[in-house]
């Protein structure tokens, strides 16, 4: 168990001090305002390599979020790494740059990667759960996700990798296929099961709402303890 002072020296070294950052919506989930439902079965063919899913996904117009984006933002970091790293859709900033987990809470992930001995430059390979920004930073409509989540999947099975942590509750609730809110999916080791192969699956809350919650940050760390303790980074 990490005592409070080993855990205030830990987020010390994280960098995650009192920064703020406003989202447009509260991240705990009301039950029903996350239908889960997307189903896993209904995927790509098992063949498709990470290259050829993400020219697929460069081009995709299957929902209206690519009406409204730059670019789609597929991954970033290392294919096939060990550790794959979940979120929710671009933000501005991903949508500018075409990369995943940028700005603030791209450098605060980095920096709770980093407290584990994981990043995006060694060990780690990062995608969203909607490939495209929605307009006004809203949340992925269901709909939306249902869409776009056959090509996360698929980016799984293409990666392989070893343990998924799992940011925010869109990540939790699709890849989990539960309604269940962040706070009560925490604390245990899940399985995401892809071709009869069961993946370990930590969850944890989204580092935006980390930003914004700071007082969250301490159960995010034990979070990322019970990553570390799987031994697969
Ligand atoms: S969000 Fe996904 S499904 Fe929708 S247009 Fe973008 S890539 Fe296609």
């Amino acid at each position: 168990m990490t005592s409070t002072r080993n855990k205030a020296d830990l987020f010390n070294a994280m960098g995650i001090g009192p920064v703020w950052e406003l989202r447009s919506q509260d991240e705990p989930s009301k039950p029903d305002a996350m239908a889960s439902g997307v189903g896993l079965d209904e995927m790509l063919p098992a063949s498709l390599s990470l290259e050829s899913l993400q020219e697929m996904v460069a081009v995709c117009k299957k929902c209206g979020l690519c009406e409204t984006r730059k670019q789609t933002v597929f991954a970033d970091g290392i294919p096939h790494a060990p550790l794959m790293v979940v979120g929710e859709g671009p933000g501005v900033d991903e949508d500018a740059t075409g990369r995943p987990f940028v700005g603030k809470s791209g450098q605060l992930l980095d920096r709770m990667l980093k407290a584990v001995g994981a990043s995006r430059t060694n060990n780690t390979y990062i995608a969203n759960v909607v490939k495209c920004h929605p307009p006004g930073n809203r949340n992925p409509e269901q709909a939306e996700i249902e869409q776009c989540s056959p090509y996360l999947v698929q980016q799984i099975k293409a990666s392989g990798p070893k343990v998924l942590l799992l940011v925010g509750r869109f990540a939790i609730q699709t890849l989990l296929n539960t309604k269940k809110p962040v706070g009560e999916l925490r604390g245990v080791v899940h399985q995401v099961t892809l071709d009869g192969r069961d993946i370990p699956a930590v969850v944890t809350y989204h580092p935006a709402y980390l930003l914004r919650r700071p007082e969250e940050k301490s159960k995010a760390w034990d979070d990322l303890l019970l990553l570390k303790q799987q031994g697969l980074i």
